[in-house]
């Protein structure tokens, strides 16, 4: 799931149980170099604490832990001015001193951390670092110890924070890039008026409009490989197969790499289009917000799509048998996705009957509400 902190979203990144492990690693590769030398912990405050405490409970014998308080970062980016708030506060003269960082990007406040230790005649000055971001690294000093290598990407949580914000998340989430878009999939058995709807909707909230239905009509009309394929299923009323329907889908969002969101009309109708759709939300940090279903009588909609019928050309809409086995297959194949959204608490039910305006604002309410 995402987070918000102030005004930005982060994404899941490592997850406590990774963290545990890095650290148990670190701790056996530390215990085991330093042998019978007891050595001082020094943290670096703040984004350290938890770090340090984690690391120094699974720490398998004697040791001392001591901090020092840095300030570096202003908002998500590294500043050059590094802040000494609190500096050592006992002689470490002689002793084995291991720096525990909980993370290394542009090596600003490792810096300051060497120029403390300067004149401390310390015996050993040894460095571990949580995480480490080595695209971001413009420093020559020695990391000894390594947790994991991050992508140079800002990161939050486990002691890190945006704006004083997610330091005390168990887990490290991920700034997230692409902005935040709204996408919604519009439901309803054919002739529910979703087209009408979708181009009041698209408009009002500037989103792109994705109709299955259509694209393959288009496909028909321009007597593309795809159309002709589509046709022979569509002319009985069947669904167009899964994986036709879903390439041509990807492509379609594909096509719109910018969307502030996206209203999926027609699609998804089967369970693995459902699963292929989350997949593609996700591969864009995102996800579907809401499914909005028209609820409409069966009787109304038949007579709404044999009037229809009379000037779309659509020969789907022609003939009744064909009408009402396309209403068919939407309950038999389809209702099936209420269940699954529903168990999301993204299902959203609206009277489909009504002037167009009306049921306008009836959607509206919903879409406002995300
Ligand atoms: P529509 O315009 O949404 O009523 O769709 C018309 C026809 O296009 C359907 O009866 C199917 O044959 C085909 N079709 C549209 N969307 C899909 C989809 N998601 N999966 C399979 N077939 C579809």
């Amino acid at each position: 799931m995402l987070i918000k902190l102030h005004d930005l979203y982060f994404k899941p990144f490592i997850s406590e149980k990774e963290i545990g492990t890095i650290v148990k690693n670190m701790v056996d590769a530390i215990a085991e170099d330093l042998g019978d030398e007891m050595p001082v912990f020094v943290g670096v405050l703040n984004g350290s604490f938890m770090f340090v405490s984690d690391f120094v409970k699974k720490y398998p014998k004697s040791c001392e832990v001591t901090f020092i308080k840095l300030a570096s970062y202003e908002g998500v980016k590294s500043t050059e001015d590094i802040q000494r708030l609190i500096g050592l506060t006992q002689d470490l003269t002689d002793r084995t001193v291991v720096v525990l960082e909980d993370i290394i990007d542009s090596g600003n406040t490792l810096e300051e951390v060497h120029r403390i230790f300067r004149n401390e005649n310390v015996k050993n000055l040894i460095i571990a670092t949580l995480f480490y971001k080595p695209e971001a690294y413009a420093k020559d000093f020695k990391l000894h110890y390594v947790g994991k290598e991050i992508p140079n990407k800002f990161i939050v949580g486990y002691g890190l924070d945006y704006n004083g914000l997610g330091r005390d998340l168990p887990a490290i989430y991920q700034l997230k890039t692409t902005q935040y878009m709204i996408n919604i999939v519009l439901f309803g058995p054919p002739g529910a008026g979703k087209g009408t709807q979708a181009e009041f909707l698209k408009e009002k909230y500037d989103l792109v409009h994705i109709s299955t239905g259509d694209v393959f009509r288009c496909n028909i009309k321009n007597e593309t490989a795809l159309g002709m394929l589509a046709k022979s299923y569509m002319d009985k009323g069947a669904l167009v197969p899964d994986q036709v329907t879903i390439d041509m889908l990807n492509k379609e969002v594909e096509k719109n790499t910018d969307a502030n969101g996206f209203i999926f009309d027609g699609f998804p109708r089967t369970d693995a289009q459902a699963k292929a759709l989350d997949n593609l939300m996700d591969s864009k940090d995102s996800q579907i917000n809401a499914m909005v279903a028209l609820e409409v009588d069966d009787e109304v909609l038949v007579q709404r799509l044999l009037k229809r019928g009379e000037t779309s050309g659509r020969a789907d809409d022609a003939d009744e048998g064909i009408i009402r086995n396309r209403i068919k297959e939407y309950y038999n194949k389809t209702a099936i996705l209420k269940d699954y959204y529903s168990e999301q608490n993204k299902y959203f039910g609206v009277d489909g009957v009504g002037s167009i305006e009306a049921i306008t604002e009836r959607l509206s309410n919903v879409l406002d509400k995300l």
